[in-house]
């Protein structure tokens, strides 16, 4: 286990203190200690997956259940209208940093446009 993965268990397990806004029985969610936005928000499984490219069909119900709190916590947050933007970041390439699969949901400010 290395020390990028230990950070998000560590939060799961309790043992760094942060501010856990959702949890059910599949995903966890807290605010991204570095915001890039007024909303910044963390979406993980409760279970170790490390990137993108280690999901297979058992997970599905997880990733979906991501989506689906990203969604429900938007709404809560009041961004759901004026918009927001879910990033998930996959290896070196991608920027990841964390080598514990997390889907950011960034609000509340008009986000550059990256692909034009
Ligand atoms: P990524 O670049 O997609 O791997 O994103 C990792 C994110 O985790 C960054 O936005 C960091 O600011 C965030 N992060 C790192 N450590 C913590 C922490 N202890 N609590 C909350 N967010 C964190």
């Amino acid at each position: 286990m290395n020390n990028k993965k230990n950070i998000f268990q560590q939060i799961l397990s309790k043992k760094i203190i942060t501010n856990i806004i959702y949890q059910d029985d599949l995903v966890t969610a807290f605010n991204d200690i570095k915001p890039q936005s007024p909303i910044h928000i963390l979406i993980i499984p409760n279970i170790f997956i490390q990137t993108l490219n280690n999901i297979n069909h058992k997970h599905e119900l997880i990733l979906g259940r991501m989506l689906l709190v990203a969604s429900k916590i938007a709404k809560k947050k009041k961004i759901h209208k004026s918009g927001y933007r879910i990033v998930i970041n996959c290896n070196v390439h991608g920027c990841q940093t964390i080598f514990y699969l997390h889907m950011h949901l960034l609000g509340g400010r008009q986000g550059v446009n990256i692909f034009f």
